[in-house]
Parts: C-alpha cells; sequence; structure tokens
C-alpha cells in the first residue's frame, strides 16, 4: 500500500476509522458522516428532523438501533477514549403474535417456553440430528439443525421475510447468530436457561452514536457531497458526480464491493451474489397498554411484513423526549422489512407499508398514536452468497490488484457488525 496519495472511500463508521488511523482524507457522497449509523432527532410537535437534540426529541439512527457487541479491548479503549458508553445486558425474543408468545432469544435454547407437545417434537427432532452432513443451502442448514417443528414454527417463515425469501438459494451465513448446543438446548426444555448468542451483553455510547460519529468525523478529514461516479484503475483518478476529480495511489474503500467492481469497469467472471435491501421505519409514539420491556423482537410472522422490531426506548431512556424519559409514557421503535434488491422504493409504498406498520403494532397494542413516522431506506443492507461462489474472494483480490484495498461490512461483503467495522478500519494501516 501507497502512503503518499492514500484516500479514503465513505465516511461510515469504517470509512472514519481509518481516517483517524491514517490521517488521509475521506470522500463522502453524503452530507454527513457516520453512514447508516448515523443517529438524527426528530421533534414530535413540529416533526422536523435534526442533527442535535433539543431535548424535546426522538433519537433514532438511519439503519434502526445500532447496538455495540463483541468489541475486543482495542476496540473498547478507542471508543471509550471518544465517547463513554453504558452497558446493557440484552433482552430480546421471538414473539408469536397469533399466541402472543414471547419466547427468550435464541428460540432453540428455550423450548420450555412453548407448548409442551410442539417443544417435546422439536427436541426430539433436534437431537436426532446428524450434525456432520454437508449442507450448502440455508434452508437446508436451518432443517438438518433445528428439525421440521422449528423449521415451520420460526426458522422458515422468519427467514423468508429477513432474506425476502433468498434463503433457499443462498450458503448458510451468520452462523455465530444462531448457536447449535445440544446440552443447552436439553436443559432449556427442561427449564428456563439464563441468555446464550452472541450480544448477551452489548454497549451504546451515553451521548448517541452521534457524539462518537462527531468525535471521530472531527478528528479526520471528510470531504462531503462527493459521490464517486467512476474509477479509472488506469490513471488511478477518481470522478466525482460534481464534476471534479481526485488522483491517487492507493484507495481503502468502504463502498460496496459490487459497486465498485462497477465504478472501475473492472469484471469479475461469475454470478454476482445477491443482496437484500430495508426498509427501516422509526417510530416515536404514545406507549400502548401492552408494549412490552424487550430491546428487540423476532417476529416470523406479520401481516405487513416485518421481521424484527427494536425498542430504542427500552434500552435507555434517552432516545425519547426528555418530558417522558421519566413517568415511561412514550416509545420509540424501529422496525425492518426486507425486500430484493431495489435502489429505491416508490413513495406510495413506503407511505403504505409505515400505515400498515403502524396499524400492526396498534393491533398488538405496543403503541397508541404515533406522533412520528419516519422511515429510512437501505439498497445495500444485508449481503449474501451463492453456494460455492468465488466471487467475492475474486472481486477483492481483482481491486488489491489494482490499489483498491477494501475494508468493512459492506466493502468486503461479509456480516459485521460496527466493533468490526472500527476493527477494520483503525487496523488498516497495519496492512490488512
Ligand atoms: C438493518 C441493520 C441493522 C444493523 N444493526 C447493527 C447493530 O445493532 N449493531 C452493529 O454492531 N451493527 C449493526 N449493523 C451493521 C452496521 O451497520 C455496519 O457494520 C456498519 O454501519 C458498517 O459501516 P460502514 O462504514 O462500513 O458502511 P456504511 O455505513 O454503509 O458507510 C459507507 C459510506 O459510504 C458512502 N458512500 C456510498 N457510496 C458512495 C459513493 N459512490 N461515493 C462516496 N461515498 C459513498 C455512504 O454514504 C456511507 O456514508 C446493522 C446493519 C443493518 C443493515
Amino acid at each position: 500500500m501507497h502512503r503518499d496519495k492514500l484516500l479514503i472511500l465513505g465516511a461510515g463508521i469504517t470509512g472514519l476509522s481509518a481516517g483517524v488511523s491514517l490521517s488521509k482524507e475521506i470522500y463522502e457522497a453524503n452530507n454527513i458522516p457516520g453512514g447508516i449509523c448515523t443517529s438524527y432527532y426528530v421533534n414530535p410537535e413540529s416533526k422536523k428532523t435534526y442533527l442535535y437534540t433539543d431535548g424535546e426529541t426522538y433519537r433514532f439512527e438511519i439503519g434502526g438501533g445500532h447496538w455495540i457487541h463483541g468489541a475486543d479491548d482495542y476496540v473498547m479503549k478507542f471508543i471509550n477514549r471518544l465517547s463513554p458508553v453504558k452497558c446493557y445486558e440484552r433482552k430480546s425474543a421471538v414473539y408469536f403474535p397469533d399466541w402472543d408468545l414471547y419466547v427468550p432469544y435464541p428460540l432453540q435454547n428455550h423450548l420450555s417456553y412453548l407448548p409442551r407437545d410442539i417443544a417435546r417434537k422439536a427436541l426430539d427432532e433436534i437431537i436426532q440430528s446428524d450434525h456432520r452432513k454437508d449442507v450448502f443451502i440455508l434452508a437446508d442448514w436451518l432443517r438438518l439443525h433445528f428439525g421440521k417443528t422449528l423449521c415451520e414454527l420460526f426458522f422458515f417463515p422468519f427467514h423468508e421475510l429477513y432474506t425476502a425469501g433468498l434463503f433457499t438459494k443462498i450458503e448458510p451465513q451468520d452462523k455465530y447468530k444462531t448457536p447449535v448446543d445440544k446440552e443447552q438446548i436439553i436443559k432449556g426444555f427442561k427449564e428456563k436457561i439464563p441468555p446464550a448468542g452472541y450480544n448477551t451483553t452489548f454497549v451504546y455510547p451515553e451521548r448517541g452514536l452521534d457524539g462518537l460519529i462527531d468525535k471521530m468525523a472531527k478528528a479526520c478529514k471528510v470531504n462531503f457531497n462527493k459521490e464517486v461516479n467512476e474509477i479509472d484503475t488506469k490513471k488511478r483518478e477518481i470522478f466525482f458526480k460534481d464534476g471534479t476529480s481526485a488522483k491517487y495511489k492507493d484507495l481503502i474503500s468502504t463502498l460496496p464491493l459490487n459497486k465498485v467492481i462497477k465504478l472501475t469497469n473492472l469484471s469479475v467472471d461469475e454470478l454476482e451474489p445477491p443482496y437484500t435491501s430495508v426498509l427501516v421505519i422509526n417510530i416515536g409514539a404514545k406507549k400502548g397498554s401492552r408494549c412490552p420491556d424487550h430491546h428487540w423482537l423476532y417476529i416470523p410472522k406479520s401481516k405487513s411484513g416485518f421481521h424484527r422490531v427494536g425498542f430504542y426506548s427500552n434500552v435507555d431512556s434517552s432516545f425519547l423526549p426528555k418530558s417522558s424519559r421519566g413517568n415511561n409514557d412514550r416509545v420509540a421503535i424501529y422496525v425492518e422489512k426486507a425486500y430484493l434488491p431495489k435502489k429505491n422504493l416508490e413513495a406510495e409504498e413506503i407511505k403504505r407499508s409505515c400505515n400498515e406498520v403502524v396499524k400492526e403494532l396498534q393491533s398488538w397494542m405496543f403503541i397508541d398514536e404515533a406522533e412520528v413516522i419516519d422511515p429510512t431506506w437501505i439498497e445495500i443492507a444485508y449481503t449474501w452468497s451463492y453456494p460455492g461462489s468465488k466471487w467475492k474472494h475474486g472481486a477483492i483480490q481483482l481491486l488489491r490488484q489494482n490499489g483498491i484495498y477494501q475494508i468493512g461490512r459492506y466493502g468486503l461483503w461479509e456480516c459485521q457488525g460496527i466493533a468490526k467495522s472500527i476493527k477494520d478500519g483503525l487496523q488498516v494501516k497495519y496492512g490488512r
């Protein structure tokens, strides 16, 4: 990697981390830093959106609640130095609306919460499953590990919504999110057991993610409103939408891998992998009489098609307007609904989805009157791979040969959270 004329693309959390570490210029399409992690504020009276709070605002994030989990000491030290964090113990569950039943996450570890006959059947199927078998498709992996009963009850309908139907075509991914520990599963059939999984505790900055991002951005040189339109790898020049350009020797790119391949006009001789887009609906509302106290819920079945609902204000009351923090009469919520790849969603479809989601949350009595309904669109939200595909590896290598080093969740086309994204950025100077 050449240190002189090294530029960074994207001022999301990964690009900012690289900017702090390398002290090199960042080029960012948007007019604010932070990418999908950015927090913003909405006043319930004026409905105005702000990048700061005057107290009487809801705090939301563009990509829905962003909780930091799995950070090692190195990353935690970095975060804490800029912005002290609070630590939380996860409270999440699978919610079955037809039964009005909450089963702690992960479902397979908490079979005792299910009707006894279903739990018994599910347990027998899991015990009999032979995990040594090779499977190449996510749906097959789920069936092999959790059996027909749990798949029909939860895993298949949930993944149908979460992957917008792709789970029958893509390879298994994020296995760490779905632990398979037969001993714990048997124990959880007999009794209530403690939480398990990858994010049993998580942290969040005391002054919001925007507080952390603001500090990071101030430590970097970010050029805003600089959307990259083309990258000429021969001349080593980037062209921006505003008609300007910049020369480079090497690039650190946090932009999605498939986009960078297109921007460079390079080609990988394999089918491009799929991704899913997500409509995030941020809602500020009067609290409903049956609003749960969970941090987030996985939903296998919803009329309006969402697969996850999170409760910002159940994690921390600082997401609520100041006047509601003591009496807890409001709730700040995010809802995720997945789509097959789309650059944008029609305004009509967004409006319809927002109305349907709000109605459904009201019918579950999670919310009363909605004061703020603020949708955001994430074109590339979840990245997937076809079984056996070498596209990702090929694309990363090809770009490297042309002086472009891809890092971060979208740059590397891998499912990673904020902690890993920060580490990718901070460690880029060590030549990862
Ligand atoms: C729905 C959802 C929920 C999530 N929840 C969590 C969570 O709770 N905890 C967690 O740890 N992680 C979570 N994640 C993952 C987390 O969002 C990512 O790890 C992290 O935000 C990745 O940051 P990034 O900087 O790599 O990407 P981004 O945030 O996407 O930043 C990329 C930047 O590049 C810019 N850009 C794009 N194209 C161009 C262009 N052509 N020219 C110039 N600039 C461009 C964008 O504007 C953006 O600012 C979640 C992800 C999703 C999708």
